[in-house]
């Protein structure tokens, strides 16, 4: 992929994107753009004009006449502006009033036809387009995003990492899953990525620790709902902060250095990453012993005919080991995480050698020992 920096990253780390979810009035844009810009640590303004929203009543944006509003929010700051395109039509519009940057939503980047339109409608142009993750967890989805706009010739592109849509119960309006988007920066180390805690946590009280966690994966900006009033915000209202919040939340960040040249901090941290190479080395020798133990019961079910679930001894094995992986200081979170992954790799291995012609030898184990 041909990627060009985006200047703002290249000066500033780590580069706020702040402003209202949605543009309501041109009131509440301006007053809050003027006084987070006042902060002087706001870098890009935000607004959605265009609101995708789950249900059809809820407020569905005011649409193409806030595209002024935002460049007057410019004008008076002297800020990029940034806006959520989803379909041809915005992408026209915001490039028609020159708006700064341009992001595609989570809804829309699931959808490759969606993605795929706004690719079309940018061919020619030198947008600069921030793509959130899709709201499933496929990596794929939005990795593709990407190589679509740049095969249209989009090489100014971030990434924005919102959480994903999870079941069950959660602190989170959408789950973090952290090694996703660290394995997108592993994919695409030039694309900056940038986190958008508003979206990921849904809840104000939680904005500082999570913006401090991205920032501690090296994440390169943050994005934070802010609104002049958030008690009467249309949309996204719990998640919404005051300028003079986002401030604080933005004075309380420490941002630490990805590398440093200091000789001893390098060996000591060179120590303990050995140490956790050969850790690493010894839990995957002995999950490879484990799942031959998983294939020799496989053989013996297979011989007596009985199935590889066995919901007693599952249940068995959770409460057990979840336990065990407390008094390990390891969350209960965790080891239910960890053996739904062990179990169905458990179940994989055993379903292969049910199906096969091998046959049982106990020794086996023994040997591998
Ligand atoms: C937004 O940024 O206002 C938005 C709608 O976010 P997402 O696409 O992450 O849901
Ligand atoms: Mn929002």
């Amino acid at each position: 992929m041909k990627i060009e920096a985006i200047d703002i990253f290249k000066k500033k780390r780590p580069v706020i994107v702040s402003g209202p979810c949605s543009a309501e009035s041109e009131e509440q844009l301006l007053s809050t753009c003027e006084a987070i810009a006042k902060t002087g640590k706001v870098d890009i303004l935000r607004a959605g004009i265009w609101k995708p929203r789950t249900r059809p009543n809820n407020f569905e944006g005011v649409g193409a006449k806030g595209l002024e509003w935002l460049i007057k929010a410019r004008n008076n700051t002297g800020l990029p502006v940034s806006v959520e395109v989803a379909n041809f039509n915005h992408v026209f519009e915001a490039l028609k009033q020159q708006i700064d940057i341009l992001w595609i939503g989570a809804r829309t980047t699931v959808n490759p036809f969606s993605v795929q339109e706004i690719a079309d409608a940018l061919k020619g142009t030198n947008a600069t387009v921030f793509v959130k993750n899709p709201i499933n967890a496929d990596l794929e989805l939005w990795t593709g995003a990407l190589e679509r706009l740049n095969k249209a010739g989009i090489t100014k592109l971030c990434m924005i990492h919102r959480g994903f849509a999870q079941h069950g119960k959660s602190v989170y309006r959408n789950e973090p899953k952290w090694q996703l988007a660290v394995e997108m920066k592993r994919r695409f180390p030039e694309i900056p990525m940038v986190c958008d805690p508003s979206h990921i946590t849904g809840s104000r009280d939680l904005l500082q620790e999570v913006s401090q966690q991205a920032l501690d994966l090296d994440f390169e900006g943050l994005m934070l709902e802010s609104h002049i009033n958030p008690e009467v915000a249309l949309s996204d209202k719990k998640q919404q902060v005051t300028p003079a919040a986002l401030e604080e939340i933005l004075d309380k960040l420490i941002v630490r250095q990805p590398a440093v040249p200091d000789q001893e901090l390098n060996s000591q941290l060179e120590m303990l990453r050995q140490q956790i190479d050969i850790i690493d080395d010894d839990l995957l020798k002995l999950l490879g012993e484990r799942m031959k133990v998983a294939e020799n019961i496989g053989l013996v079910k297979k011989e007596k005919g009985v199935t590889i679930l066995q919901t007693k001894r599952w249940e068995e094995i959770i409460e057990k080991a979840t336990e065990n992986g407390e008094l390990q200081g390891l969350s209960k979170k965790f080891m239910i995480r960890y053996l739904k992954a062990v179990h169905q790799e458990s179940i994989d291995h055993q379903n292969e050698i049910m199906n096969s012609e091998a046959k049982l030898n106990l020794n086996m184990t023994e040997g591998e020992a």
